[in-house]
């Protein structure tokens, strides 16, 4: 009889670039690990054997001590712009292992973060601790339920060593699942280290990866830029839907497959306050909530100019080609935030009016001080009482105009109830429910709080009584609630 197996198929064509994208190394060992989480459902897609990997044999993976049959392990190059500025970086902390070919034949990068140094840790010690590594875990896992493309968590472990930020901390390991790890600073890596050969096998790796329908396009560089608008007008919209804030939309932050990656200084808003900045280093509010559409444009001009030389001979005419491509973002992102929050107040249809009445809701919402989610979650369910906002005669006004533009539309009441219940979470991970969770397991290995939360996060569509008490507020704090990138 044969061994029943893991489940591991490893390919890794990412290595098959020109080797100045990456280094072969395998993931320095850890003394004593010990499984912390586990995503049993993302397992089951991936055609893997969940019980296979709770064996020593399968968290050794997940611990960098053992590498799987197949995998060539190798640590990516890239740079970025971060606030602004070029560096050239790298996986300082990460290392892939390679891809995993799903039972259905698909490919997803398999990638250690946290998992010792690399030629590109700089100062770092190229090790994450475990309360950063479960807060990726929790935020993107919510993210996937809500919906949104992003990276998914498939393991925590813990290293059993001990990592030294501003206090000894204890260590861990993610391992995260991505459709890859191309990002816009892997572009900007090619264009300012290699050759336009260099350049040009990327942009051809990333749309054989991808977007394998534009490979015969007669400029299919300028469709690879456009797919990658795309998904990212699409994406960023939808952040801006359910209130997240990426903290660090750095552009080697930012990936070509449109998914939400890299969950540093991330966090949701409560209270609807546009200029809402969470991350401690984000002095300036360049990454603030109202600024994330415009960066992601930045962000893809930053991406148009790594891949001018593509574009056309002519640099002139690269520019040109790229410029009148740029233009169309802002009305792509708006077409998909207006979407977005039609749907979110039962509108079906598109009136020219739309804009001023959602425009007037978000106003009122930062006035009085309102939740976003909670305040969403009321109209949904006609609940609009108890609060500030709700008692104002602005707001009575206010709705005066939504149910009439309800009544203009062909679809019933009833219907609009049902598009709104699919469209405003019952539940988000809110901030003090995670820091809760965090605390629990970091501080007194108590993992069954975060494993609550998990669970409720997984359907924040359900509506249901378990959610109730996660949709409550966090008592007034005169200290405006800070994250840190974590490393
Ligand atoms: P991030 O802010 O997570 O996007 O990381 C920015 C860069 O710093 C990436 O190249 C990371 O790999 C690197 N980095 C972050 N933390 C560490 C660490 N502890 N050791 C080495 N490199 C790190
Ligand atoms: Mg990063």
């Amino acid at each position: 009889m044969t061994k029943k197996s893991i489940g591991w198929k490893f390919d890794n064509s990412y290595s098959q670039l020109p080797n100045n994208f990456f280094t072969r190394l395998n993931p320095t060992p850890v003394r004593s690990p010990e499984l912390a989480f586990l995503n049993d459902s993302l397992a089951a897609s991936l055609g893997l054997d969940a019980e296979l990997m709770r064996s020593n044999e399968g968290v050794a993976v997940f611990a960098g001590n053992e590498v799987p049959k197949g995998a060539s392990p190798l640590a990516q190059a890239y740079a970025g712009h971060q606030f602004g500025h070029f560096t050239m970086l790298g996986d300082g902390r990460a290392i892939l292992l390679g891809e995993h070919l799903t039972p259905s034949g698909e490919r997803f990068d398999i990638q250690l973060k946290g998992s010792g140094r690399t030629p590109y840790s700089r100062s770092g010690d190229g090790r994450a601790a475990l309360g950063p590594m479960l807060r990726e875990y929790i935020i993107s896992e919510a993210m996937h339920g809500l919906g949104i493309p992003t990276t998914r968590s498939l393991a925590v472990v813990k290293t059993g060593e001990s990592i030294i930020r501003e206090t000894v901390l204890p260590g861990a390991i993610l391992t995260r699942v991505a459709a890859s790890h191309l990002r816009v600073g892997t572009f900007e890596y090619a264009a300012n280290s290699g050759s336009v050969q260099d350049l040009q096998s990327l942009a051809d790796y990333a749309i054989m990866r991808h977007f394998p329908e534009i490979e015969d396009d007669e400029n299919r560089y300028l469709a690879l830029f456009k797919k990658v608008m795309t998904k990212q007008a699409a994406l960023i919209a939808k952040w801006q839907l359910v209130g997240f804030i990426h903290g660090v939309m750095n552009t080697d932050n930012m990936a070509i497959s449109g998914e939400t990656i890299d969950y540093g200084p991330c966090a949701f808003m409560d209270e609807y306050n546009p200029d809402t900045v969470f991350s401690s280093i984000d002095i300036h509010g360049r990454y603030a909530y109202r600024n994330q559409p415009r960066i992601g444009g930045w962000n893809l001009a930053r991406f148009a100019e790594a891949l001018l030389p593509l574009f056309h001979e002519k640099q002139e005419q690269a520019v040109e080609l790229a410029q009148e491509m740029l233009n169309d973002y802002s009305k792509m992102y708006m077409e998909n935030w207006l979407t977005g929050m039609r749907a979110k107040l039962g509108i079906f249809n598109a009136e020219n009016e739309d804009e001023s009445l959602i425009e007037q809701l978000l106003q009122l919402m930062h006035d009085h001080h309102a939740d976003y989610t909670n305040t969403f979650r009321a109209l949904t369910f006609n609940q609009m009482d108890g609060t500030e906002l709700f008692n104002s005669e602005e707001f009575t006004k206010w709705k005066q105009q939504w149910e009439a533009r309800l009544d203009r539309q062909q679809e019933s009441r009833a219907d609009s109830l049902e598009l709104m219940k699919t469209r405003n979470p019952a539940v988000i991970p809110r901030n003090h429910r995670v820091e809760e969770a965090l605390t629990a397991a970091v501080e007194i290995n108590d993992l069954s709080v975060t494993k609550k939360l998990l669970a409720v996060l997984k359907d924040p569509y359900a509506h249901n009584a378990q959610q109730e008490e996660y949709s409550t507020l966090p008592e007034p704090s005169c200290q405006p609630y800070q994250t840190f990138c974590g490393t």
